[in-house]
């Protein structure tokens, strides 16, 4: 496909992201920056603008845009701040994030996805996030504590060790299963590729001891399961 009909698709889509209530200008830039295409197969291309969701083999998914960018905005990620992700899938969330200015960190725990994001990111940006194949369960206690942490599988519960590892004042942002999916725990987690919806959280670290959660809506994801593949 054309670099310029590429081009025009991706300010189709920031339009569109708008009428859907993203006004985050500096996420709307980063989407209209970051070439989403390279992040999915070439049969794929003429579908990577459109606000759908893009397989990325092993069975994972890119998200929605609209839900990166719903997620990006609600983690108001600032220039220079430390930020955690967990599921670097293809790459690209890390990528819009890497574009805003962050000091990027992320973990994805299947290694063949892991590889196939570190051969595209050296094209899309300037500084490769750290990143390291391995169950993002347990956080990043090297690099800790971060000023916001965003996790792109859906968990069965608020992961602990990411918790501990949030600065104070730091935000996480976080699909979280709803109370009945959480009963039925064992057989999801061997759905590794099914969509499921959960609720999205955004948990603000207030102290040593105290974090405030707030729901904020529903969305879909593939889950986030525990150890590496
Ligand atoms: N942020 C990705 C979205 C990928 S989908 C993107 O922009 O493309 C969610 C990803 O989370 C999948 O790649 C999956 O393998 C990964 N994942 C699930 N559980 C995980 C865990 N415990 N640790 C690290 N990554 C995990």
């Amino acid at each position: 496909m054309q670099d310029y009909v590429l081009k025009q698709n991706r300010k189709r889509l920031v339009v569109e992201l708008q009428t859907k209530g993203i006004l985050h200008e500096g996420v709307l830039a980063a989407i209209l920056k970051v070439p989403r295409h390279l992040f999915v197969d070439s049969a794929l291309w003429h579908l990577a603008y459109q606000d759908r969701v893009l397989p990325i083999g092993s069975n994972q998914t890119i998200s929605h845009p609209s839900t990166v960018a719903y997620q990006t905005q609600l983690l108001n990620p600032q220039p220079n701040e430390k930020i955690l992700e967990i599921g670097l899938g293809s790459g690209y969330q890390a990528a819009i994030l890497c574009e805003m200015g962050c000091e990027v960190y992320s973990i994805e725990r299947n290694e063949g996805l892991w590889k196939r994001a570190n051969q595209i990111l050296p094209q899309v940006v300037v500084k490769v996030p750290v990143n390291k194949c391995d169950d993002g369960y347990e956080g990043w206690a090297e690099y800790a504590p971060f000023d916001g942490i965003l996790v792109t599988a859906g968990a069965s519960e608020l992961p602990p060790k990411l918790l501990a590892q949030l600065k104070i004042g730091g935000r996480m942002i976080i699909p979280v299963a709803p109370t009945e999916m959480q009963n039925e725990a064992a057989t999801f987690e061997k759905s590794i590729s099914e969509e499921r919806q959960y609720r999205m959280y955004r948990v603000i670290r207030l102290s040593e001891t105290e974090y405030e959660t707030e729901d904020v809506g529903a969305f879909a994801f593939v889950p986030f399961l525990k150890g590496i593949v």
